[in-house]
């Protein structure tokens, strides 16, 4: 396979652009990233100590759900994405929230080439599934972070569950986000994330699975990291 001159998916960006508007509406299209926000925001926390006065780097930041939330903990947040939609609903719905981010349309492994060394935290959730090569992104976050500074991602493992609950409940049988959002072959699985991770330099520090509850329509963290999972890695001092 080729390497793509950029690591962009165009069709990708066009999908995230075209349901910018919904981003902020929690019973949307975006309602399980709405639902597992302050879950993530949590785990973030629970593994990296507080957020307050750090500076962290959301990439893929979309309209800025987990980014906010992160500056409203305190931190000094950058946002990046290349969906130049998903940013501006992000930009207009600060002035709702009161919170300042420092919002950018650029590449992670852009930013990486002009601000290497730079984040004591860089997010990286549920974007990998939606990037050609998701190991270049990877090497970019190792890149970001600063030494002893911690880098935490979510993505859909590549398991029939997945498969099941992802596409086939997700998008056709209840609707919770549209068609077409993901692509089986994109899943990862979390020993190649993790190996990724170790080839820049990246050690890993804790899997978590993420599980749904039907009834409640809640998550909560789980050993079973079938699904959904986050992988939380540190950069050595
Ligand atoms: N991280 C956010 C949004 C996830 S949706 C959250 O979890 O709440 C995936 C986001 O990744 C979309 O906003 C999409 O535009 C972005 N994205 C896809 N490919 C990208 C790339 N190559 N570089 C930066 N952002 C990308």
């Amino acid at each position: 396979m080729n390497t793509p001159r950029t690591n962009v998916d165009a069709r990708e960006i066009s999908k995230f652009d075209a349901l910018a508007s919904r981003w902020w509406d929690p019973g949307g299209e975006f309602r399980p990233l709405h639902a597992i926000n302050p879950l993530r925001l949590a785990y973030i926390e629970q593994h990296a100590g507080s957020l307050r006065g750090q500076c962290v780097l959301d990439i893929g930041c979309g309209g800025g759900l987990l980014t906010e939330a992160m500056a409203g903990r305190g931190a000094e947040v950058t946002g990046i994405d290349m969906a130049e939609a998903p940013l501006a609903v992000a930009r207009l719905h600060l002035g709702e929230s009161g919170l300042q981010v420092s919002y950018r349309q650029i590449t992670a492994e852009a930013l990486a080439a002009e601000n290497p060394a730079t984040f004591a935290v860089v997010t990286c959730m549920e974007m990998l599934e939606h990037v050609p090569e998701p190991a270049a992104v990877v090497r970019a976050c190792a890149t970001l972070v600063r030494p002893g500074g911690h880098v935490f991602f979510s993505t859909l493992n590549r398991t029939a569950r997945a498969f099941l609950l992802a596409i086939v409940a997700g998008e056709y049988l209840l609707r919770l986000i549209p068609r077409g959002t993901h692509e089986y072959a994109k899943f990862i699985r979390p020993s190649e994330l993790d190996g990724w991770a170790r080839g820049a330099g990246l050690q890993l520090r804790n899997l978590d699975g993420l599980q749904y509850h039907p009834l409640t329509r809640r998550y909560a963290l789980s050993t079973d990291v079938g699904v959904n999972y986050f992988l939380h890695c540190a950069r050595a001092a």
